[in-house]
């Protein structure tokens, strides 16, 4: 039972694990398949601003003023540096028209982000027709990075939609001018995210409804088992508490109907003494059960106004002629308070003497019980106190609950149902009061009740 409740759990959690697995393979998937829809509409959006007769124009600005400089300067590296230094320069010029021309157009396309372009220049290779050296005269090193048109965001922010290659041999040398474009979507994470949001906070809302529908399973399942366990415990217990006055009934009966007991009324009356005796333990057995099944809406109390403390006191005085070891010890805190309980004589000293007669079944030998007001909660305070064997925290929150004892395998053997502290509390409850427990393995217990003023 208990391996197939723990395989149960493992394969729920895995399924979970799977399917959590699969949710966010799907939403990446997702994310992908939309972020490559962006970019290619982004793309297309550049391309229709970019491939115009205006942008071409505007590029043969630098490009002529480029070529011009070339003749000049294409021979030295100091003129060389110079020729892509007003290079540099003259885009700059140009790059505000180009910006104005570009967000126009881009702005015409309605598109849901703002695309940011660059233009980059990556090579420049020239090759003297004279001589039929090659040179490559950009760039020089690793940092070199000369913009051409655009706004400029970091490389590594972009994506590489274009590399161009403007070649020219109109002049003394055989030109190779390369270049890349890269486009940047303005807040991209923001703009997916966004995107994105519904699908996120469905599948979390998903999510979360598994794991809460599963937690719950878990938890009705631990239930159940509790129950069923708590169930058989009360079957063998009750079997348990059954078996003696039946076998001793038994034996009466035999004595009693045997030819030994016929001629001697000594031996058939104490026979008939012991079948009396076990026939009123059966039945009080029988009445415990049925008495302490009964919930707090069942119980019909008839309350009276009494004075508390001598009420305890004439409860204790009486308790102490029936305790069963004289060994046991008895202290007694009981305040005079002065002010009026109102309750049903007879069941709240049931519940108490429920109390008492458990701190002496699990161990107590030294009780004491202490009477008093709390004026923070407006009670009247009843504490039962004992030096047993206690109860670890971990069943607490269990034993007022109906057939629960604490398992045998793991504290005690002592006999009993599991209706004590059940009908103790449906007691205190029916008087709209409280009762707890605080108590620690192998250090005693203190349970208190409460009933209002
Ligand atoms: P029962 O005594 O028949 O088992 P109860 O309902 O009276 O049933 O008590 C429930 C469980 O609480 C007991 O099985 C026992 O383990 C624990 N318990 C109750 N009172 C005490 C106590 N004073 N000290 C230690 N354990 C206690």
């Amino acid at each position: 039972m208990q391996l197939k409740f723990k395989g149960l759990v493992a394969i729920s959690i895995f399924t979970l694990i799977a399917l959590i697995g699969i949710q966010g393979y799907l939403i990446y998937n997702t994310y992908e398949l939309k972020q490559k829809t962006y970019t290619f509409d982004a793309r297309t959006a550049i391309g229709k601003v970019y491939n115009t007769k205006e942008m071409d124009s505007l590029m043969w600005l630098y490009r002529t003023d480029f070529l011009a400089n070339l003749e000049v300067d294409g021979e030295t590296p100091e003129g060389q540096t110079q020729l892509m230094e007003a290079l540099e320069k003259k885009t700059a010029e140009i790059n505000p028209a180009f910006l104005k021309m570009y967000n126009e157009g881009l702005a015409q396309q309605e598109q849901k982000f703002n695309v940011r372009f660059k233009k980059i220049v990556t090579s420049v290779e020239l090759t003297n027709k004279l001589t039929g050296n090659t040179e490559k005269i950009y760039p020089k090193n690793n940092q070199d990075t000369i913009m051409l048109l655009g706004e400029n965001f970091s490389t590594k922010d972009g994506l590489l939609i274009n590399n161009s290659t403007w070649t020219d041999n109109s002049g003394s040398y055989d030109l190779v001018f390369k270049a890349s474009i890269y486009m940047n979507i303005d807040g991209w994470d923001s703009v997916m995210l966004k995107e994105l949001s519904g699908l996120l906070i469905i599948s979390s809302l998903l999510f979360l409804f598994v794991v809460g529908l599963l937690y719950y399973s878990i938890q009705n399942l631990m239930k159940q088992k509790r129950v069923a366990e708590i169930k058989t415990d009360f079957i063998n217990n009750i079997t348990h508490e059954l078996k003696t006055p039946l076998s001793t009934l038994s034996l009466a009966t035999k004595t009693l109907t045997s030819q030994h007991a016929l001629g001697n009324k000594e031996i058939a009356d104490g026979a008939v003494e012991i079948i009396d005796r076990q026939n009123t333990r059966l039945q009080k057995l029988i009445d415990q059960v049925l008495q302490s099944s009964l919930g707090y809406q069942e119980i019909q109390l008839s309350k009276e106004t009494f004075n508390g403390s001598i009420f305890i006191n004439e409860l204790l005085d009486d308790y102490l002629l029936s305790i069963p070891s004289p060994e046991i010890k008895l202290n007694r805190n009981i305040d005079s308070t002065g002010i009026a309980m109102e309750a049903d004589k007879f069941y709240l000293s049931t519940a108490v003497i429920n109390l008492l007669n458990n701190a002496i079944k699990y161990g107590g030998t030294e009780l004491t019980v202490e009477y008093g007001i709390d004026k923070i909660d407006s009670t009247h305070y009843i504490n039962i106190q004992d030096n047993g064997i206690g109860i670890s925290p971990k069943y607490q929150r269990f034993i007022f609950e109906k057939f629960y004892r604490v398992s045998e395998k793991d504290t005690h053997n002592y006999k009993g149902l599991g209706l004590g502290l059940y009908y103790t509390k449906q007691i205190i409850k029916a008087h709209g009061g409280r009762i707890s427990v605080e108590s620690e393995a192998n250090k005693g217990s203190v349970f208190t009740i409460k009933i209002p003023i």
